[in-house]
């Protein structure tokens, strides 16, 4: 006899998943990976969670149903292999135990400005009455001690919860550390692989960060090894992808999307920052000028079914802001101050949003049967 998958879909629809009452395939609990060679039939469940309590019940019905309904010939026992979308956020963090929200703030390519956002950002969530830290991983070009005026800072060590721990540098309300604090600029880029990937776990492991509501990571352009580093280390609540509308730019922010969603790596995406968005000249506020083309990430977030969480305008002040180590979100009046409040304002939204209603994207095989 020849089985088609059609027929296996069938019988899944005759069974139930208690928790809400529909079928299976209503539900979307079967991968489409259904799996035919002569009468062994293969293919996946997928339930929320891994401790689900209805997996076993449930498993037992879809046998049965392809036994009853397609052949008792059929080789099914055994062969259903159990999936979770939701991996149990590691919690409490063992690194991080008081932090409550972990954001990494990347970009595809370098000099969009993912540092500056990541600043400004820090200094807008801390106006906000947030405890803030930030931690400068970028390698490539740790900048945050020259934004937060803390180039000279050396960070030092504290006895802290029975430990000898690394007390991060403050200054505008946010804990920082950089890489930079402890290699020289020059030789940083050097730092790559196992070398970063250490110093940068330690900078997180062995600080004394504390009690904070948002840790932000400012990492390297790109995709590295430092990515993965971090989101196997950390349990990162989310990521935001900073670009600007050109489109050379937006290609990298793509890629970068898709290292944040793909199965290596799996952190949800919060959205997309869209930097350098139009430049306004002082004596015509009314004029909006497109350099870099107008509103493409607001495109792409809207292809890619991200949020587009702020718009930041080129501005003279921002740059000469990050030169002088004065962030302009300190200046919560000014055109470029309101949009940073703005975009900590859907950030933190964002994460509410998904602490509230959303299962983390994250999905592990949990049992092979
Ligand atoms: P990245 O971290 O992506 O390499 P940076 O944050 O270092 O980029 O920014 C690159 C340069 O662009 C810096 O000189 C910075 O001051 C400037 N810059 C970034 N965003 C803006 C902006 N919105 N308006 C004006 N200058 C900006």
């Amino acid at each position: 006899m020849q089985i088609y998958p059609n027929l296996i879909l069938d019988a899944l629809k005759t069974v139930r998943y208690p928790g809400t009452g529909k079928d299976l395939v209503e539900m979307g609990m079967v991968e489409d990976n259904i799996r035919i060679d002569g009468l062994n039939v293969t293919f996946s469940l997928l339930f929320d969670k891994p401790n689900d309590p209805f997996i076993r019940s449930v498993v037992k019905a879809a046998e049965t149903a392809i036994l009853t309904y397609v052949s008792p010939e059929v080789n099914i026992k055994g062969n259903i292999t159990v999936k979770a979308k939701q991996l149990s956020r590691p919690e409490p963090d063992k690194l991080l135990p008081k932090v409550k929200n972990i954001i990494a703030v990347s970009s595809g390519k370098g000099g969009v400005g993912k540092s500056t956002v990541a600043a400004n950002l820090a200094v807008a969530l801390a106006l906000q009455g947030y405890k803030v830290g930030l931690l400068d991983a970028d390698i490539f070009g740790p900048s945050q001690p020259k934004m937060f005026n803390l180039e000279e800072a050396r960070p030092y060590m504290v006895e802290a919860e029975g430990r000898e721990l690394i007390e991060p540098a403050e200054n505008y309300g946010v804990k920082m550390l950089s890489i930079g604090f402890f290699v020289d600029k020059d030789s940083a880029v050097l730092w790559r692989g196992a070398m970063a990937s250490n110093a940068l776990k330690q900078l997180i492991g062995d600080a004394n960060w504390g009690e904070l509501d948002y840790f932000l990571i400012d990492l390297p352009p790109g995709t590295s090894d430092i990515h993965l580093t971090l989101v196997q280390t950390l349990a990162i609540t989310g990521a935001v992808v900073v670009s600007t509308p050109q489109e050379v730019a937006l290609a990298d922010a793509r890629k970068g999307i898709s290292m944040f969603t793909g199965d290596k790596v799996n952190v949800p995406v919060l959205g997309l920052i869209e930097n350098m968005a139009w430049f306004t000249p002082a004596e015509l506020p009314e004029n909006k000028y497109y350099l870099f083309g107008k509103e493409g990430c607001k495109r792409l977030a809207e292809e890619l079914n991200v949020p587009l969480l702020g718009q930041i305008p080129i501005v003279q002040s921002i740059c000469e802001g990050g030169d002088v180590g004065k962030p302009v979100a300190l200046n919560p009046n000014t055109i470029t101050g309101q949009a940073f409040q703005a975009l900590a304002e859907n950030v933190v939204a964002q994460i509410e949003y998904r602490n509230t209603h959303l299962a983390p994207t994250q999905r592990v095989e949990v049992t092979k049967k």
